[in-house]
């Protein structure tokens, strides 16, 4: 398997790729050019040309390229990339939105299972998604594979979670408490403190209501990544 570090704009036309190939294979077509895929899917003959270059040796020069094997490598490239596991810490009001919330139908990405300290919420399931006690953690994630983390438990409780995910192997937290989380330098924190953006935004519409000041620096935005050098 090639190196999975593709270009985005690639990664979003492999899929359109797999199902007009899914359409010839069913027809029993057995090679495709690129000239051909371009007609079908309006895309630029050397796109799809520079596009497969990434993915390997695929095709032959004046042969084009094998239709079922084509297919079938896109199938297990798209599978790799099919989707990320996600936890979600602190079902309260937030934690329960967004574990309703499907990121999986547009982000590939789905939240596998909620954790909370409340006797009442452990056992439970929000829209199918269960919700475990802590000491479960290192358990799911492993089974899982999860290495991203959704923090929406209370601020005082956010440092204390934040060490706990860390060391049982989370790399990346999605921190939805106000609290400044500190971390090793490998794990990646990401800040969205709702909070501040509601009140940024009610700032600027009180100060500047013609609009005239310029958005992106400005005293107030303090979210964003915890990376900022
Ligand atoms: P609710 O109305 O359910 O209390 P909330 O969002 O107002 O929701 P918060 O006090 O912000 O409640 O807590 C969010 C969730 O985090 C709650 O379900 C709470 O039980 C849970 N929680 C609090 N402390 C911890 C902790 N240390 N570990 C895991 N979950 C925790």
């Amino acid at each position: 398997m090639p190196d999975h570090k593709i270009p985005q704009v690639t990664a979003k036309r492999l899929p359109l790729y797999y199902r007009y190939l899914e359409k010839l294979h069913a027809i029993g077509k057995q090679r495709v050019s690129s000239a051909d895929l371009s007609d079908a899917l309006q895309i630029d003959p050397a796109t799809i040309r520079r596009d497969f270059s990434y993915l390997g040796e695929l095709g032959k020069k004046g042969y084009g390229y094998n239709v079922t094997y084509l297919l079938q490598f896109l199938r297990d490239f798209l599978k790799q990339d099919e989707v990320t596991n996600v936890v979600l810490v602190g079902v309260g009001n937030l934690g329960t939105a967004l574990l309703r919330y499907n990121f999986y139908r547009s982000h590939n990405t789905k939240i596998v299972a909620g954790f909370d300290q409340d006797p009442a919420k452990i056992g439970t399931d929000v829209d199918g998604i269960p919700v475990y006690s802590l000491d479960r953690l290192q358990e799911v994630i492993q089974l899982h594979h999860v290495e991203v983390a959704i923090l929406t438990v209370p601020v005082n409780a956010a440092q204390s979670t934040a060490d706990f995910l860390v060391k049982a192997g989370i790399r990346g937290i999605l921190n939805f408490t106000p609290a400044r989380l500190i971390a090793p330098a490998h794990v990646r924190i990401h800040n969205i403190d709702l909070t501040i953006e509601l009140q940024t935004l009610i700032y600027f519409l009180k100060n500047f209501p013609d609009g005239e000041e310029e958005m992106g620096e400005h005293p107030l935005h303090l979210s964003g990544t915890n990376d900022e050098s």
